[in-house]
């Protein structure tokens, strides 16, 4: 059998190819003479996995798409808070190159060219090497592969840089750019000509859609906090003017580039990525907008349709032991705030004795930090109330189990630890089995 993504992924491109509407971005004069019938697509998924179709192995710069990147690498390096001092992360409702500011006299986000001129000042030039060479190099390990900048369309943008040169000079005037305005806008623009192709984006993508980790590597690149800043802003403001419409239509946060690409994250599901030169008037590629509003709405991919709990946690309740004094819950699925809040409500139920309470985590695939802390907390309630508690834990995902209780509380890795550890029979598979020597 094999998969049908990628028949899927060619049946959407193929549906899109008849738009021939838009416009080549001409005010880079090296953009206007891009191929206008290019279209490719690719997905990756937040394990890494990336399918591709069309014209799939074209480079195009990077142009705007670079900014979300060029901004998680500023976060990181110089903290949220400090960025947020330079550039605030409201919606502009204007153009990309609107010369303006906020009323704060910050630029009003890091999307927009004068928010993102901004953030590329905050690039802290190391070893000798130019801004935009620590950028590609930022890039090339997302990516996992060596980018090239795409010369000719830098110095085509460099020549014809007149509205990028007014807002830097702008931004120089109120101080927010604090050195020489030319040398931070030629990086800038170095930074949009950085090549790619979708493939490349998706894999980019990937690791922002997976919490800052590199799924193929398992190697963290960004921190979990700095990757929620960068989508929630890609989210309001990465379309532009466009944003609410493409919040409401699309819902995947998004960044799109004067070259024709478009790059969609959805944290913890996929990264999918968009490549036809031809533009509508916001400067998004229509064909991309197409694509990404028929995967939306075919898979189901918008952000507001939420994850919905699976409404079961406890896969089953049992008595056991003499009195029937062993409480067992044999735990399933995923453990978040709805999960734990269901289990702690449940658990409610316990009479207030000296009972022992099982609690088997071995089913349960996620542990997210709220669900622990709220977990815990209920464990610790429960012992305040006399109960011990064997929690059997295989992964270690409770390590942070509170001090001081130690004694009434007993966690193993798995059954058999749990034998081991009492000396009690191999032959015991099951916690009736096990009640009576346990003493209850
Ligand atoms: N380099 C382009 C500019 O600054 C990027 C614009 C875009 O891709 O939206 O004008």
């Amino acid at each position: 059998m094999q998969t049908p993504l990628p028949d899927y992924l060619a049946n959407v491109i193929e549906a899109c190819d008849i738009d021939n509407s838009g416009h080549l971005a001409d005010y880079i004069p090296e953009l206007a003479n891009a191929n206008p019938n290019r279209l490719a697509l690719a997905m990756s998924t937040v394990d890494g996995e990336i399918y591709s179709v069309g014209d799939d192995d074209v480079e195009f710069t990077i142009q705007s798409i670079s900014k979300p990147f060029v901004y998680a690498y500023v976060l990181q390096q110089l903290g949220i808070d400090a960025v947020l001092t330079k550039v605030g992360v409201e919606p502009s409702g204007e153009a990309f190159n609107e010369i303006s500011l906020g009323k704060d006299g910050r630029p009003k986000n890091p999307m927009i060219n004068s928010g993102a001129i901004t953030v590329h000042s905050l690039i802290q030039v190391k070893h000798g090497l130019h801004s935009a060479e620590i950028l590609r190099r930022f890039m090339s390990e997302l990516a996992g592969r060596e980018l090239s900048f795409d010369e000719s369309v830098y110095d085509s943008e460099v020549k014809t840089a007149y509205r990028n040169l007014s807002i830097g000079y702008m931004l120089r005037t109120v101080g927010i750019l604090e050195t020489d305005p030319v040398d931070i806008v030629n990086g800038y623009i170095r930074q949009c000509a950085i090549m790619v192709t979708v493939k490349d984006l998706v894999r980019m993508g990937s690791v922002l859609a997976n919490g800052g980790v590199d799924p193929r590597t398992g190697k963290r690149l960004l921190n979990r906090s700095v990757v929620r800043q960068v989508l929630s802003v890609m989210m309001s403001c990465g379309m532009y003017d466009a944003a609410g419409d493409w919040l409401s239509t699309v819902g995947i946060p998004a960044k799109s580039g004067v070259a024709g690409g478009i790059l969609g994250v959805l944290p913890g599901q996929v990264s999918i990525a968009a490549f036809s030169p031809r533009l509508d008037e916001h400067g998004h590629s229509v064909r991309g907008i197409d694509i990404l509003e028929r995967l939306s709405r075919d898979m189901g991919l918008h952000l507001m349709e939420g994850t919905p709990s699976a409404q079961t946690i406890v896969q089953s309740h049992y008595r056991t032991g003499k009195d029937a004094s062993l409480s067992v819950y044999v735990l399933r699925g995923v453990l978040k705030f709805t999960e734990a809040e269901m289990l702690l409500r449940i658990l409610q139920d316990e009479t207030t004795d000296q009972s022992t309470i099982v609690i088997d985590l071995t089913q349960i695939s996620l542990i997210h930090d709220v669900g622990k802390r709220m977990f815990l907390e209920g464990v610790d309630r429960l012992i305040d109330d006399g109960h011990t508690l064997v929690l059997v834990d295989p992964e270690q995902r409770l390590d942070h189990a509170r001090t001081g209780k130690d004694r009434e509380l007993h966690v193993y890795h798995d059954f058999d630890d749990l034998l081991e550890k009492h000396d009690l029979p191999a032959k015991k598979k099951t916690y009736s089995d096990i009640a009576a020597l346990l003493n209850c």
